[in-house]
């Protein structure tokens, strides 16, 4: 049987890449712009044997303002850039869909999740969820992940900390960076946990 293995979850539009203002989407590669060091962390979990996988909703395919292979071009060149700076994603997955197809991909749904954890046999209780939603946060949360929620510069939500006192994530960081941080740390910890006696 495949081994089983730990992932980092991350949404993509405000984790990776500057977030579209509100209402508008990321809709070819020019307007994708990457965040500070986001290249390098990603290779950072990649060394530390994290699976790294992106969750996104993306309706505006649904609203007609891209198309499915808008999307994939954008994925692309992301993977090609991250390639440079030796960063891998393991897999991509998207909801194209908007809230009135009731789908069960997007996001606070959990479909994305379920599928990537059969694809590459993870395990969820091992594993976190990065986001700056809501939506992202329960998501994570019933998939059966840690959850981070970011809050940057680039990600300006004021109702964001208001609407965390009802989600509860487990952490409040302020990049991907921070986040990294604070993984390395728990894992570290728990190895310790782990041994009992020290
Ligand atoms: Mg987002």
């Amino acid at each position: 049987m495949k081994k089983k293995c730990k992932c980092v979850f991350l949404d993509r539009d405000g984790v990776i890449n500057k977030k579209a203002p509100e209402g508008d989407y990321i809709k070819n590669w020019s307007e994708f712009k990457f965040l500070p060091n986001v290249k390098e962390d990603i290779k950072k979990l990649n060394k530390a044997d994290f699976l790294v996988i992106i969750i996104t909703n993306q309706r505006g395919i649904a609203k007609g303002l891209m198309t499915e292979e808008d999307l994939k071009d954008i994925h692309t060149k992301m993977i090609e850039e991250l390639k440079k700076s030796e960063a891998k994603i393991d897999g991509i997955y998207y909801c194209p869909h908007d809230e009135k197809d009731n789908c069960n991909c997007r996001k606070p749904k959990i479909g994305m999740f379920l599928k990537a954890k059969e694809d590459f046999n993870i395990e969820m209780n091992k594993s976190w969820l990065v986001g700056d939603s809501k939506f992202d946060i329960l998501a994570g949360q019933r998939a059966g992940c840690k959850t981070v929620l970011i809050k940057n510069k680039f990600n300006k939500n004021k109702d964001l900390l208001i609407k965390n006192k009802e989600i509860k994530a487990d952490f409040i960081l302020f990049s991907l960076r921070q986040t990294v941080i604070k993984i390395f740390y728990n894992n570290y910890n728990s190895i310790f946990e782990n041994k009992g006696e020290l």
